[in-house]
């Protein structure tokens, strides 16, 4: 079988050779052909159609160590699938062995001592659904179905961010298959610049198994939703949003985004399809005060649809989740802002007008709070100076319409790139974005992981990420 080396050379993979890889894995092993291969190598984004050699459906730490050994003996290109939520789709690339981790999705909760362990494989719904059996919560994304591992070694921001900072800051451990195919911890105490290098340097350093994330009391319930008006409110709307997020407390995130409104059941149905404006707010404190706090979102103009009640917290963190389907094709453009100024919601009207499809979306969404607290060498994810993510998150059906919707993002983009802070959110980094967008992601710590990734990968072999030369 056709395979590709480490350093992307082809050669052909004699088939005996998978049976000591399938005798020394719990879990099963596919190639093109077999039951389960097209699923395991099949991604969010319907964009990506990259076909690896072999699949190897970990079910443990155990088949992690197999597998990398099994790549290292073999010098076969490693690829490692979390969620499977990357944009660019960096967990598949042709020819390599690719680690499935999607079937562990174990979680353990320690409600005194206030700690979740999660395998790999969690979705962010996994550990929301657990953590909440105790009334806990830790700062995860905005859609429950993508990979924790992704989304936590890039950073990682949701409702919780403002309280608590990026995901990444409220890691207190993870365990890891390194390059040798030795299992290690990193933590404060153990292989502390190990540990600073997984917390925003994206997969580089090796396999991490399990995460042990710091969790807060958080409902369950809270007060959050959507209210929506026509897209002629917008400059109305987006001023409001100006005005709240300015004011709001740490409990309080806001979102502003604008797209043709999708056919939802709160929406009225001469509506779908027609511009929008909406406000997608959380108030993760106490549902009393939440609602105080959302009043004037509520009884401002004349909303078309108003979802924005008390709610089960676990609900809030799937309200995005069906906007979002695996399987249609997308393309972002993103950066982080260090404030809304009125020129930039001009802008983004602007471009919202423009949009291709009925499913894209310019979104901005409010980050600002714990994460501008910490020193910027904290963690790799830096950006310490953002308060605000801009998303042009463009999503069609059509190959045809690739040409259309890319234009449409990279337009918009362009015109909006200089009210950046000059940096971008790495997790949402597209195909195609080349290493000046990983170095506005990571910027000055930059050599520092170079370093981390000498000692802990000095033969680069973990390269199907945003990737990080050896030092
Ligand atoms: C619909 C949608 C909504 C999103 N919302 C948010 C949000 O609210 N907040 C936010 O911060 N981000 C968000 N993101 C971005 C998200 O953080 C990234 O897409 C992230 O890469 C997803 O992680 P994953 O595990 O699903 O990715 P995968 O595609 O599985 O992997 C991504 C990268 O991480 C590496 N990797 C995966 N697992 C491991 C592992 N165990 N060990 C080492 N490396 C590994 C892969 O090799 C690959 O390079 C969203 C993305 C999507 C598609």
């Amino acid at each position: 079988m056709r395979a590709r080396t480490t350093e992307g050379r082809e050669f052909d993979l004699a088939l005996e050779k998978l049976d000591g890889l399938k005798a020394s894995l719990r879990g099963s092993v596919f190639v093109p052909g077999d039951a389960g291969y097209e699923e395991s190598r099949t991604l969010w984004n319907a964009m990506i159609d990259r076909r690896p050699a072999v699949v190897a459906r970990c079910l443990g730490t155990a088949d992690v160590i197999a597998g990398v050994k099994f790549a290292r003996e073999n010098d076969l290109l490693l690829c490692i699938k979390g969620g499977g939520h990357n944009i660019a789709g960096l967990a598949v690339a042709d020819g390599a062995l690719m680690l499935d981790l999607s079937l562990m999705r174990g979680v353990w909760v320690d409600p005194a001592g206030k700690i979740a362990h999660a395998q790999a494989g969690c979705l962010l719904g996994d550990v929301d659904r657990e953590t909440q059996v105790h009334g806990l919560a830790t700062a995860l994304g905005f859609v429950s179905l993508t990979g924790i591992a992704g989304l936590t070694l890039g950073g990682g921001f949701g409702y919780l961010t403002r309280r608590w900072g990026w995901t990444s800051d409220n890691v207190v451990g993870m365990d890891l298959v390194t390059a040798d195919a030795r299992l290690v911890r990193a933590s404060g105490d153990e292989n502390a610049d190990l540990f600073w290098g997984l917390r925003g340097g994206g997969g580089n350093f090796g396999v991490v198994t399990g995460i042990d994330y710091a969790l807060y009391p958080v409902g369950p319930e809270i007060v959050g939703g959507l209210v929506a008006w026509p897209a002629s409110e917008a400059p109305r709307v987006l001023e409001l949003y100006r005005t709240l997020a300015g004011q709001a407390p740490p409990e309080l995130t806001l979102v502003a985004l604008m797209r043709p409104a999708p056919a939802a059941p709160w929406l009225p149905k001469e509506m779908h399809g027609k511009p929008i404006v909406a406000l997608l707010a959380c108030y993760s404190g106490s549902p009393g005060e939440g609602e105080k706090v959302v009043a004037p979102i509520k009884s401002f103009g004349q909303p078309i649809g108003d979802v924005l009640v008390r709610r089960p917290y676990a609900q809030m963190q799937t309200l995005l989740d069906a906007t979002q389907p695996k399987g249609r094709r997308y393309y972002w453009k993103s950066e982080y802002l260090p404030r809304v100024e009125p020129a930039l919601c001009e802008k983004v009207i602007e471009h919202a007008a423009r949009i291709r499809s009925p499913y894209s979306a310019v979104i901005l969404f409010q980050i600002e709070g714990a994460l501008n607290r910490l020193a910027a060498e904290h963690s790799p994810v830096g950006n310490r100076d953002a308060r605000y993510v801009l998303n042009i998150a463009g999503s069609w059906e059509r190959a045809e319409e690739d040409g259309a919707n890319i234009e449409w993002a990279r337009e918009a983009w362009k015109d909006m790139k200089p009210f950046s802070t000059g940096g971008t959110y790495l997790n949402f980094l597209s195909e195609g974005e080349g290493p000046e967008r990983t170095e506005a992601a990571l910027g000055k710590g930059l050599g520092r992981l170079a370093e981390v990734k000498a000692k802990w990968d000095p033969e680069n072999v973990f390269r199907t990420n945003r990737n990080i030369k050896p030092a």
